[in-house]
């Protein structure tokens, strides 16, 4: 059922023009996307969400735009040259290749729908206890023990399994080849802070406790791509890095994961779409993480990360580049003794935004069962988020309608995005404004020339009532407040 409903969803963000295959005439490339006409808009909405409640409603916390490309070396000092890479193994007779976690995992779940609840629970505590220990002997030993086989040749002809790491590389300037010119597409935004944490906080005067956010394109080779846009090559991330005093991390930590959950639950589509998975394995650079994970039509899936993650990284940073990235603390402690010189704390919080959209797509998707053997596809997005705000229809192309319609339409397209259309009946145009979420319709009839009214219809109750032109402006700006969201 909810396999189907996904279908549903994919195809109508395709229809809608929400997402797009890359390069489709091409037939597509692997796990890579594109935002059409509507999906841009609620993309960059999304994004417009999580900046206000980030920056603008935090006097503490300020933006920044870091470049993709970065210095090799910040690289190696945040441990992703050495450290980021997924287990994978090959099918020796399909050559196809997998994730090895994601093949046991995989096989934990069909153990839980054979009702095979020991095995499945066995094969956990092998699975945590060989990716603890970064066991690959161990991942592989578990493939064969539980005859797994190859989805796509049916054999059980496997590699061994081995680290493969997921940056991207490509080389910078005219000299191609040399190891000196190798540079990485960013993997996550984070080090773009890190690396200017020392430009920001003297320019911009920070005190500790204090956060630099950031959004931007981040880029894996993903073994392989599932879901959509799940798992894509290239994506976007929102990050906020939070420094604190060391020794008080715990505390920025509960604060941001209560933080972060109450935002999602501002969405209206339900808490209990929303719950804490705790990280068994931490990352390198962490000593504490949490995901927010999110009821996905094929079931809970991490959505949002939230992690202390020490000194580590500006640590490493000071040692690579021989400059100090410390704060000088000038507040007393309880001895009346200044905090001095440290390396602030980090806490972070991480979110996908193309998850976070794919999330707000599957969560405002509706069918629904409106009169006599009629049915209509709805996203019940949050008015501020959907694409359009007001479309403006002329009931019919003559008698001065369409000219009443754009001059409403020419004061409005100021304030909030408008849509107008003149083709097809009235309730063909009602129904393909509700499939892409916009909140408000407005019909221009003959009534409108001489009343100085329209019929203003609501996308959720789809009641329709009269008001007064002078008011449209009103009535839609109350209900796209960002105060709809952030208060
Ligand atoms: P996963 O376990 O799903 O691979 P992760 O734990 O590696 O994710 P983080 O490194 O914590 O993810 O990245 C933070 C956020 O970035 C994730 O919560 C997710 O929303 C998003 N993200 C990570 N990888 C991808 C991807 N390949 N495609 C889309 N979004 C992603």
């Amino acid at each position: 059922m909810s396999e189907e409903i996904f279908k549903k969803v994919v195809s109508h963000a395709k229809e809608y023009g929400f997402v797009f295959p890359s390069s489709e005439i091409y037939e597509g490339l692997g796990a890579v996307y594109d935002y059409g006409q509507n999906g841009v808009e609620l993309k960059n909405n999304l994004r417009q969400y999580w900046w206000k409640s980030m920056v603008q409603l935090h006097e503490n916390i300020v933006g920044l735009d870091a470049a993709i490309f970065m210095h090799p070396k910040v690289w190696k000092a945040s441990g992703h040259i050495d450290g980021f890479s997924d287990p994978m193994i090959d099918n020796k007779d399909s050559k196809k290749r997998y994730r090895a976690d994601q093949l046991l995992e995989d096989k934990i779940e069909r153990y839980h729908k054979d009702g095979k609840a020991q095995k499945a629970a066995d094969l956990q505590q092998g699975l945590d206890a060989a990716l603890l220990d970064n066991n690959l002997e161990a991942l592989k030993q578990l493939i064969v023990d539980h005859e797994i086989v190859c989805p796509v040749s049916g054999t059980r002809n496997w590699t061994d399994v081995r680290q493969f790491n997921l940056m991207f590389s490509t080389e910078m300037g005219a000299m191609a080849g040399a190891e000196d010119n190798k540079v990485y597409l960013r993997p996550e935004t984070a080090q773009g802070i890190f690396v200017n944490f020392l430009n920001v906080q003297k320019t911009g005067r920070m005190k500790v406790p204090f956060g630099i956010a950031q959004t931007g394109k981040a880029f894996r080779n993903e073994i392989i791509a599932r879901q959509f846009i799940m798992r894509m090559r290239e994506f976007e991330q929102m990050e906020m890095q939070f420094f604190v005093r060391p020794g008080t991390q715990q505390t920025w930590y509960a604060y941001w994961k209560e933080a972060r959950m109450k935002w999602h639950h501002k969405l209206g589509f339900g808490s209990e779409k929303y719950r804490f998975h705790d990280h068994v394995k931490l990352a390198h650079y962490a000593d504490a993480a949490v995901d927010i994970e999110f009821d996905f039509p094929f079931g809970f899936k991490e959505m949002e990360g939230i992690h202390s993650r020490t000194d580590f990284d500006l640590k490493n940073h000071t040692e690579l580049s021989g400059k100090k990235l410390q704060y000088f603390d000038a507040e007393l402690d309880e001895n009346g003794k200044a905090y001095g010189n440290y390396i602030p704390y980090v806490v972070e919080t991480s979110i996908g935004l193309d998850r976070l959209f794919l999330a707000t797509l599957c969560a405002a998707y509706k069918e629904e069962q409106v009169g006599e053997g009629d049915t209509r596809t709805v996203l019940s997005l949050p008015p501020v988020l959907a694409p359009v705000k007001l479309a403006i229809f002329p009931l019919t192309k003559k008698d001065g309608l369409p000219e009443m319609a754009r001059e409403i339409m020419d004061k409005l397209k100021y304030e909030f995005t408008c849509f107008y259309e003149e083709k097809d009946a009235i309730g063909k145009r009602y129904r393909r404004q509700d499939a892409i979420g916009t909140p408000f319709c407005i019909t221009i009839d003959h009534e409108s020339l001489s009343t100085q009214t329209v019929t203003i219809r609501h996308r959720d109750t789809m009641v329709q009532e009269r008001i007064a032109i002078a008011d449209i402006q009103q009535l839609v700006q109350n209900a796209i407040s960002w105060k709809t969201l952030l208060d």
